[in-house]
């Protein structure tokens, strides 16, 4: 340690932790969004939505085509009956004229609900195609983007690799007491060592003693007000 500014190598340190603790929060940031894509998940909760609606859609056009088509047969079959010249009874007559223009209007009325419906089938056939295109799209720039992000991540933890060597190689000038009390600022303070600039602390602006300053060359010397180890350049 002969020689050695103490006080600045100790801020390198405090500057690598920092870093060190950056790296490792982009890491697990980049992880994340290598496994969660709330965007790409509403776009399919979205698309499936509209799915449904459609499948639903498409059923009650069938299930109102089926009625229809049954109404058809019954008003044909009377149709027949009223003028085959069977039925002679004016009064069975007059129950299946009454019949026949009940089943008439019952299928106008169902003709009209068919093509809301078809309307409907088409228009959120629309939407649902939309909605699919969009979420395909989404899940097709996700897996481009992961590939790349799965590169940037392999980098990033070569190089928090080669900043926990260096860290090693930089802490080693300290015994444990030291390194300990300096964990424990960090932990409070955020960072353990403060850069004297112009004779102040610059983390708490106190003006530092001229004998601290000079002291802090060589050995390590707490602010007198922040506790930080001090930095002298
Ligand atoms: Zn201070």
């Amino acid at each position: 340690m002969a020689g050695m500014n103490i006080g600045a190598h100790l801020h390198l340190l405090d500057r690598l932790d920092s870093d060190l603790a950056q790296q490792e929060a982009s890491i697990r940031e980049a992880r994340r969004r290598q496994v969660q894509n709330p965007e790409l998940d509403a776009a399919e909760r979205g698309a499936a939505a509209r799915r449904d609606q459609l499948a639903q859609a498409m059923a009650e056009q069938r299930s109102l085509e089926a009625e229809l088509a049954d109404l058809e047969t019954r008003i044909s079959r009377d149709h027949t009956r009223l003028y085959s010249g069977v039925i002679v009874d004016p009064r069975e007559l007059a129950s299946l004229e009454r019949e026949l223009a009940h089943y008439r209007e019952t299928a106008g009325q169902v003709e009209e609900r068919c093509l809301e419906a078809m309307e409907r089938v088409e228009s959120l056939g629309v939407e649902s195609a939309d909605a699919a295109r969009r979420a395909n799209e989404l899940r097709a720039r996700w897996d481009a983007d992961r590939e790349a992000l799965t590169r940037e991540i392999e980098s990033m933890v070569d190089a928090l690799a080669g900043m926990r060597e260096e860290r090693e190689k930089l802490a080693a000038a300290f015994d444990p007491r030291t390194l300990e009390r300096y964990q424990r600022l960090r932990s409070s303070l955020g960072h353990a060592v403060s850069a004297v600039d112009g004779g102040v602390c610059s983390s708490c602006h106190v003006t530092i003693p001229p004998k601290d300053v000079q002291h802090a060359r060589e050995s390590l010397v707490p602010c007198p007000n922040c506790g930080r180890f001090l930095s002298v350049p």
